[in-house]
């Protein structure tokens, strides 16, 4: 089968290797369609980053095969296998935690202290004809869900997760920075939960476009002071909270310069480093600032169900390539060319 294995920064090699078969507890599932993720551009531009050798919890090593946002059909399971069936629809929940650390006792086991997961950290990943997973990581697709929106469940439940966390209420506002696949759920997440007024700050034009058609106020950075205009859109008031998803330092402060009194920025986007903040804004206004990582237990159930219901709507932001083009997709995404690319690994949809 044909895979992309990363082996240091910049050099993603499509591969001929062996389809690997599932042990006791795992399933082998047909990959049909896997996205390329910021934490792919982050790890194939500076690896190695989190993909350091070898993992202490998976024993993962490099070359790594990338892909930890993807759906696909299982086509064999391994013994003590229960629920998961071949011809099962599924999509996969790639995190692998310890089990013991003070965070996974205490029920927060997406922060476990030694977090991994599949595709970035552990053997296997999506970018792949196929992967073998552990069968607790699969979730069945509901029948009125493609497998392009199964490969979506990932990204969106990152995007869920962090609006949950502003606990925004319905009819309020919202800034969201940065209209990649994160920011695109967020607005997504904001409006499904009935957040009447939301604005996305975004460069890239293309990215504004896919934003505006899905009810976004947007505005280009580089064109007006974002604060000021979020100011005058909320007569002076300030939005109830902003989502910070492009990991940029000068964004997340203009996110702080939006907020009403007592209002969360929720960071989720991913960040090259320490940053420096204004934080007198913070204290002044009694700001919240508030992390959000991956996503704790139900929040993929969550995303299926809204996207059953048509919340997460596919049109008009969603490019797909195939494998033998993942290097110049990692360049489209890390260049905000696209908003999000999905690699087709199989002739299905
Ligand atoms: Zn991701
Ligand atoms: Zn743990």
């Amino acid at each position: 089968m044909l895979a992309a294995r990363l082996y240091a920064a910049k050099d993603l090699r499509i591969e001929d290797m062996p389809e690997p078969e599932p042990g006791p507890g795992e399933v082998k599932i047909r990959v049909a369609h896997a996205g390329i993720c910021g934490t792919d551009v982050h790890e194939y531009f500076e690896a190695p980053r989190a993909t350091h050798e070898p993992n202490p919890l998976t024993g993962a090593t490099l070359p790594q095969t990338l892909g930890h946002e993807f759906a696909g059909t299982v086509v064999a399971r391994g013994a003590d296998v229960g629920r998961a069936a071949p011809g099962d629809r599924v999509c996969v929940r790639p995190i692998r935690t310890c089990g013991v650390c003070p965070r996974c006792t205490a029920g927060l086991a997406h922060l476990c202290t030694a977090l991994a997961a599949i595709g970035v950290t552990s053997p296997g990943g999506g970018l792949a004809e196929y992967v073998v997973v552990p069968e607790d990581s699969v979730h069945r697709l509901p029948d009125g869900l493609s497998l392009e929106q199964g490969a979506l469940v990932e990204p969106m439940a990152v995007a869920l997760n962090a609006v949950e966390r502003a606990q925004v209420h319905a009819g309020g506002s919202a800034l969201v920075s940065g209209a990649g696949a994160v920011g695109m759920g967020a607005l997504f997440a904001l409006k499904a939960k009935g957040v009447r007024d939301v604005l996305v700050v975004e460069p890239s034009p293309s990215r504004r476009a896919a934003a505006e058609r899905h009810g976004a106020r947007v505005l280009d950075p580089g064109a007006v002071d974002v604060a000021d205009e979020v100011m005058r859109h909320t007569g002076g008031r300030g939005v109830d909270a902003a989502i910070e998803c492009s990991g940029r330092v000068d964004a997340l402060n203009v996110a702080i310069r939006s907020l009403a009194a007592r209002a969360p920025v929720v960071m989720v986007a991913l960040y090259s480093g320490p940053v420096v903040i204004d934080a007198s804004v913070v204290r002044l206004a009694e700001l919240a600032l508030l992390g959000a990582e991956a996503y704790p237990d139900g929040v993929f159930e969550r995303v299926m169900e809204h996207m059953a219901a048509g919340r997460f709507p596919t049109d008009g932001w969603l490019d797909h390539i195939p494998l033998a083009d993942a290097v110049a997709g990692l360049y489209d995404v890390r260049d905000a060319r696209r908003v999000k690319v999905l690699v087709d690994l199989q002739d299905v949809t």
